[in-house]
């Protein structure tokens, strides 16, 4: 991930755990990092398909805050009185200059993640406090909306060359959570999009095509995926670079450039997919869609593609009818008034019939 990046795991006596601790509970192995957690520590995220571990999944939350450091690794937020002190990092020299050099913006960030839910999401513990040096500097009593609890922390005006403590404490027993200290680096726009990019998620034709045949010809059969307009929802016009999440059930695609840069200036519900609503912080670029766009591109009314159920597909013209949106695709969706400005100017382009 970039030749500063420096992983901070092995500081966590031994066990790469969230817990810290070395067991015999049974461990679960990150596909992306490898490294081992506990079962007992991660409760339903044992069971996730796709599963990725809680460093990673804090190391992702924000292309536009690239990590490259971490201070204190994936950490388990511990309820009050349980008797586990802080953990410790040193803030060096080194990271400080960094964090005040001109041309980059860099900074010491908290994160947290709920455990007991598909992460991919800042979200701070209900009724929680983040201590650092001894002193509140955040505190989220149970009746924030939801709002509050999405924003990453920044440590500011830290001591060189000092070893500087944190503690998140929450005070209910209910969900699971997991905090982690980075350096992070604020990316442009076109630098965010290059890193994922870089990241090189990409589906070849093949997979492309039998992709269409899993999600469009299966039991439970979409008409959004066999008849499609295939301009992006975000642009209206065809897609460039034509992407969708990795959790995403649909074949229709958007325009990763154009999503990202949509990003910057959305506030709340961001990197969410504007065909489905799920998360996308690791879009997957499909060449099986590009191709049929570049064949589409050859014509000026060619910009509808209905799919066979072997995968195949032929062009239609842009005024051929499409099916309506099904209500499963529009259900994932967060409700209008919980939805920023940004987003809802956009959400007439959502479904982008
Ligand atoms: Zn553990
Ligand atoms: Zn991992
Ligand atoms: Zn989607």
């Amino acid at each position: 991930m970039g030749d500063t990046y420096i992983t901070g795991m092995e500081a966590a006596g031994g066990s790469t755990c969230i817990c810290g601790q070395e067991t015999r509970d049974e461990v679960k192995t990150c596909k992306r990092c490898l490294r081992g957690q506990h079962r007992s520590c991660l409760l339903q995220a044992f069971y996730m398909p796709n599963y990725e571990c809680p460093q990673c999944q804090l190391e992702q939350l924000e292309p536009y805050q690239r990590v490259l450091q971490t201070l204190i690794p994936a950490s388990l937020v511990q309820t009050q009185g349980s008797g586990v002190g802080p953990r410790y990092f040193t803030y060096s020299q080194e990271v400080h200059q960094m964090v005040y050099a001109k041309e980059r913006k860099r900074t010491v960030q908290i994160r947290s993640i709920r455990l007991d839910r598909s992460g991919f999401e800042q979200i701070w513990a209900k009724a929680c406090q983040v201590i650092v040096n001894g002193a509140e500097i955040y505190t989220a009593s149970s009746d924030l909306g939801a709002q509050h609890s999405r924003a990453m922390l920044v440590l500011s005006d830290l001591q060189p060359d000092s070893s500087v403590s944190v503690q998140v404490l929450r005070q209910r027993l209910d969900d699971s959570y997991a905090f982690a200290v980075f350096l992070v680096a604020t990316l442009s726009p076109a630098e965010a999009l290059a890193a994922l990019v870089q990241e090189n998620r990409v589906m070849t034709i093949e997979q492309g095509r039998e992709f269409v045949q899993a999600v469009g010809v299966s039991t439970d059969l979409d008409s959004l995926n066999t008849r499609l307009s295939l301009r992006c929802p975000l642009t209206q016009t065809l897609p460039r670079l034509p992407a969708r999440g990795t959790e995403c059930k649909h074949v229709k695609c958007f325009d990763l450039e154009a999503f990202v840069v949509l990003q910057e200036s959305t506030r709340t519900n961001r990197w969410r997919c504007p065909v489905c609503g799920l998360a996308v912080l690791r879009p997957v670029l499909d060449k099986y869609y590009a191709a049929i766009v570049h064949k589409a591109k050859s014509s000026q009314r060619l910009r509808r593609v209905e799919f066979l159920s072997d995968g195949d597909y032929h062009l239609l013209g842009d005024s051929s009818p499409l099916p309506p949106v099904s209500k499963r695709h529009r259900s994932a969706y967060t409700p209008p008034s919980k939805r920023s400005k940004a987003t809802d100017s956009n959400s007439r382009y959502l479904y982008g019939y």
